[in-house]
């Protein structure tokens, strides 16, 4: 058996005219994140994450932001297209866990809603997703509210 691990990090500046998007769930909030697609942080870092570990690059290649196909596109939707890569290639994923970096709003209550849209996306188990949140105690670009952060890591296999 070959086992692959991946990591993903991504970064949105948050802005007052967008809707707040994470695991494809709309949050409401004063603010949203600013990006070409729907700018779900959280999607892109566990897209990332997935690419990194079957060693076929980053978003930014499969999906480019000067790609006017992109604008606005449901991030759920390119996550689609990553999992099709993956199973194109036999690749089986054992797990997926993230962390979203956010000063506010309270994220806990849509975590499950989360989990349910990504776990479904990809074709696995819901205990295979878990997502977290944490602030920076009020530090940087989080903790001022200027941008979310993600990270994710993922384990995969054939
Ligand atoms: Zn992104």
């Amino acid at each position: 058996m070959t086992i692959r691990t991946g990591m993903g990090y991504d970064v949105h500046r948050l802005t007052p005219n967008r809707p707040l998007i994470l695991g494809g769930v709309q949050i409401p909030h004063t603010h949203g994140l600013d990006g070409h697609s729907d700018a779900d942080v959280l999607t892109h870092a566990i897209m990332d994450a997935l690419l990194g570990a079957i060693g076929k690059g980053d978003i930014g290649q499969h999906f480019p932001d000067t790609n006017a196909a992109y604008k606005n596109a449901v991030s759920l939707t390119m996550l689609k297209a990553v999992a099709q890569i993956l199973s194109t290639e036999s690749w089986t994923i054992s797990n997926i866990d993230a962390t979203i970096v956010a000063q506010s709003p309270k994220l806990a209550p849509y975590r499950t809603q989360m989990i349910k849209n990504i776990a479904k996306t990809l074709g696995i188990h819901e205990d295979a997703v878990n997502i977290k949140a944490t602030t920076e105690e009020g530090l940087g670009f989080t903790g001022t509210g200027q941008g979310m952060a993600a990270h994710a890591v993922c384990l995969v296999y054939k």
